[in-house]
């Protein structure tokens, strides 16, 4: 059983069934799951998610999903870990890291990915499907593995070797398309049309896949204590995550599983070789100027948003900031994450460091506030991006007399 009421267009509030649809037919407006919040308020408690999976599927009531058999290889409930180190090298009380890259596939897709297809087997689908830049490939052809379905998974051509492995390694198809992401997903959308028996999860089930990401926002307040954080730190791709975090803040005050308000700033990172969002953000506009990616933030190069506006409002709405930021800044926020607290992220996570430095030394993220900053893929996955400025310390025979020798030469 699920608290779903129905499908409603986040733009003319036009009402939809629950089905595999994702735009309005009057006003072309993404659609948008609505709850029965009351009856939810009645039926959840702290308790009972305590006391459930130590998955997304804690969350059960809060998503659009009737069975129990979900499509599950175990995402979300990933660590959420005090970063004191970090938070000392740059000058922040109270800083958490949400540490996504522990996810099966390691990303933050795997709980979009688990509540998309979990979907598409209720609504008969034998085929899993998606635009890709990398880490939804590479759930999307798990969790369809798991789920016993075939799998078609559309990514550019330039995508990095390990997330194309690490895709293929599953078994279903992999289809390269010499163009960049914006170019797959507009070729996404026409397939879609043509094949209706394929489950896109970020296209035809978009509605239901954007849902997983609210976990993200659920899981930081449960671990906290049952408390909201005061800002928060996202990636930008699409927006779709970041609008759910926020979403998801808002559910948790609403079906009175947090007593208090919410009032969290949503700060948007960026990288600028692909920052449509940031770029609006800073210039005052009401819409997003596409653009055309060029960053080694590949995960994050999305010249054209599908909810760009709606992060933009977010951030606007809740105070928060946005960090635009170069690739050596991202390769430094690698790094530096990697040798404060031992956490090595990809490059989206790169570009989240780099962010919430930036907006401390803005004094956008002030001393007192506890800050939260979403990690949400891992290192492995992006090691090009390291490669050529990483190198061993040296290369001895292996004797003592050389290593000695060594030691002395790097202690002096
Ligand atoms: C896809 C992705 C994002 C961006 O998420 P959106 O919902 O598209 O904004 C961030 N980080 C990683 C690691 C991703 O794979
Ligand atoms: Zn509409």
């Amino acid at each position: 059983m699920s608290f779903v009421k129905a499908l409603r267009c986040r733009e003319c509030g036009h009402v939809y069934p629950i089905e595999a649809l994702h735009v309005c037919e009057f006003c072309f407006g993404p659609l948008e799951v609505d709850y029965d919040y009351e009856g939810i308020a009645a039926h959840i408690s702290r308790d009972t998610i305590e006391k459930g999976p130590g998955t997304i599927w804690r969350y059960r009531d809060l998503l659009p999903v009737e069975s129990d058999e979900y499509v599950d290889l175990g995402a979300g409930w990933t660590p959420l870990v005090r970063a004191r180190n970090l938070a000392k090298v740059l000058g922040i009380g109270e800083l958490y890291i949400k540490n996504d890259t522990l996810n099966p596939t390691g990303s933050f897709k795997d709980r979009v990915v688990s509540v998309a297809l979990s979907k598409a087997k209720e609504l008969g689908f034998k085929v899993a499907a998606c635009a890709s830049t990398g880490n939804l490939a590479n759930s999307v052809a798990a969790h369809a593995a798991w789920a016993g379905m075939e799998s078609y998974v559309f990514v550019p051509s330039n995508l990095e070797s390990a997330k194309v492995i690490a895709t293929s390694v599953y078994g279903g198809t992999v289809v390269a398309i010499d163009g960049n992401y914006d170019d797959v997903n507009r070729l996404c959308a026409e397939i879609a049309s043509e094949e209706p028996e394929w489950a896109f999860v970020n296209v035809n089930l978009r509605t239901y896949y954007s849902e997983g990401s609210k976990t993200l926002a659920y899981e930081v307040a449960e671990q906290l204590g049952w408390r909201f954080p005061d800002h928060v730190v996202v990636p930008v791709g699409s927006g779709s995550q970041l609008t759910k975090i926020n979403k998801g803040f808002n559910e948790l005050y609403k079906v009175g599983l947090v007593n208090d308000q919410p009032n969290v700033k949503v700060s948007g990172a960026q990288p600028t070789g692909c920052s449509p969002v940031a770029s609006a953000f800073f210039s005052g506009a009401e819409f997003i100027k596409p653009q055309k990616p060029s960053t080694i933030a590949k995960s994050l190069a999305i010249g054209n948003p599908a909810d760009g506006v709606y992060a933009l409002d977010v951030v606007r709405k809740t105070g928060g900031g946005f960090g635009s930021v170069s690739d050596e800044e991202v390769i430094a926020g690698i790094r530096l994450l990697a040798q404060t607290e031992g956490i090595f992220a990809e490059t989206a996570g790169g570009v989240t460091v780099a962010t919430l430095k930036k907006l401390v030394e803005e004094q956008k993220i002030s001393k007192d506030e506890t800050v939260v900053c979403y990690i949400t893929g891992n290192g492995q996955k992006t090691v090009e991006a390291l490669a050529p400025s990483s190198e061993v310390t040296a290369t001895i025979k292996p004797n003592l007399e050389q290593f000695s020798a060594l030691l002395q030469d790097l202690r002096s």
